[in-house]
């Protein structure tokens, strides 16, 4: 396994083609506004050598036994899926944000399953393709983005329907040796600073959108793919070096718009070529760990924000007030609601085809419906005891001017023998990790709430439901 430094020496060794505010970077892993995010990716590797974490934090790999990183491993048991949550949760405490690295693990888990099926079907040989470029994975210790939302275009029309048929990733040409593939992905977290991209549909396609049904794994400097990395709240923020920066680790997960111009890609790296009816459960499977996922991840986070909420109170001085420990409850009571989702969910599990355990999918989409209102509710009550200052508060500048520096460092003043400085940290970690970009994440990654909900019906069973009513209150049909 790598450490962290070895994990940011190693992106040094890939030239990807980035942009950000309209300029190529050369050299993305330090530039400021993705360096936290380096940073925090980077932290999935020093927590998976540190013995105090090794049981959650690694797994003996089903491909070859070795020791490997969790980030790494397929779910080969509900254990798994448990200390996946575990984990999660850890990172997210440890980090206050989004770590990135779980896209492409759940992806790697959806590709390893549906591949078997397809190979059962029809007789291709992805899964062994897949098994090999996994293995690799699992022996360099790399970090995969997941990519699967594409531009969509017109969303009234399937992708073969679009005016440019290029708004959803296709295959343009088939060759002997592999494919080309033409289009864009978007909104893809902690893709700069991974080493693969697995590439994956967006949904289920019929056979006359079977050049849409296409997954793979593509490099992240491959000829032909250009990166162009997003803005987020505050953003500018990042690029300063005081105290308003905020933590070493930024806000959400850096993502970044992939666009693919004619990329090829080998036979060895390709995982589905057109067999659209395995497009639908790729998206569904992928969809259902990812969504199990957040009531880890934004546990864990909102463990740091429930504490800096708490911290603030404190130096404020309304930590005794009951109405305040009342709402510090509340918080608690929404995040571990989300938590024991996520643990339910993955004690549900069914083992799939292919060896892997695949979590319970109405759980999983019931977890992340919670998140997309209570993330938001949590976030409610920070800004509620944190007070307007949340978004009032002067500059670090101000702070150290000479002429100012003094006086607002008086009026800024909470509890005695409480630094100022203390004050503004708390209040600048609330303010960004409950501001617009990390709700907008809570709300659409892994899928919009209304997407969730399709699931939730279709998975909810109505009619056996209205069966039981019915046999109890004596209804003959
Ligand atoms: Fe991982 Fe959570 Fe970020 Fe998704 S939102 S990549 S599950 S940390």
């Amino acid at each position: 396994m790598m450490t962290g430094a070895q994990y940011v020496e190693s992106l040094r060794q890939r030239k990807p083609r980035v942009f950000y505010k309209g300029k190529r970077l050369e050299n993305f892993v330090d530039h400021p506004a993705i360096a936290p995010h380096v940073r925090t990716a980077a932290m999935t590797y020093e927590l998976a050598g540190d013995p105090r974490h090794s049981e959650v934090m690694t797994a003996t790999s089903n491909l070859d036994g070795a020791r490997i990183s969790r980030f790494t491993h397929l779910f080969w048991s509900v254990d798994d899926l448990l200390k996946k949550i575990a984990m999660l949760r850890l990172v997210g405490q440890e980090t206050g944000t989004c770590f990135q690295r779980c896209v492409g693990l759940d992806a790697a888990n959806a590709i390893w399953s549906v591949t078997y099926e397809v190979d059962q079907a029809k007789g291709t040989t992805y899964h062994r393709r897949f098994r090999e470029f996994l293995a690799r994975v699992q022996r360099e210790d790399l970090m995969c983005a997941g990519a699967m939302t594409d531009p969509k275009g017109d969303r009234s029309l399937a992708p073969w329907k679009q005016a440019d048929p290029d708004l959803y990733v296709r295959i343009v040409e088939r060759r002997a040796d592999g494919i080309v593939i033409r289009g864009a992905k978007t909104h893809i977290t902690g893709a700069v600073n991974s080493h693969e991209l697995l590439v994956m549909p967006t949904l289920g396609v019929p056979p006359e959108g079977a050049d849409y049904a296409v997954a793979c794994a593509v490099p992240i400097d491959a000829k032909g793919l250009t990166v162009v990395f997003g803005r987020q709240t505050n953003d500018e923020r990042k690029e300063e070096s005081g105290l308003d920066a905020g933590t070493p680790f930024g806000i959400v997960g850096g993502e970044s718009t992939l666009i693919f111009e004619d990329v090829f890609v080998p036979n060895e790296r390709v995982f589905l070529a057109g067999e659209g009816e395995f497009a639908g459960p790729l998206v569904d499977r992928f969809a259902a760990w990812h969504r199990a996922n957040y009531g880890g991840c934004k546990a864990g986070n909102a463990d740091v924000l429930t504490g800096a909420t708490a911290a603030l109170a404190e130096v404020n001085g309304t930590i005794g007030n009951a109405t305040v420990k009342d709402k510090l409850v509340e918080m608690v009571h929404l995040v571990e609601t989300n938590f024991a989702g996520s643990i339910g969910s993955s004690a549900l599990a069914k083992q799939l085809p292919a060896g892997n355990w695949l979590v319970d999918p109405l759980l999983a989409n019931t977890v992340k419906q919670n998140v997309t209102r209570f993330v938001y509710q949590v976030a409610r009550i920070a800004h509620d005891l944190g007070g307007g200052v949340l978004s009032t508060l002067p500059s670090d500048a101000d702070f150290q001017s000479a002429e100012v520096g003094q006086l607002l460092r008086k009026y800024f003043a909470g509890k005695k023998g409480v630094d100022t400085d203390t004050k503004r940290k708390l209040i600048r970690y609330i303010e960004g990790i409950t501001s617009v970009a990390s709700l907008v994440e809570a709300l659409h990654g892994a899928g919009s709430p209304q997407a969730q909900r399709i699931v939730m019906l279709r998975q909810a069973d109505l009619p056996g439901k209205a069966k039981l009513a019915k046999k109890l209150l004596n209804i003959v049909d």
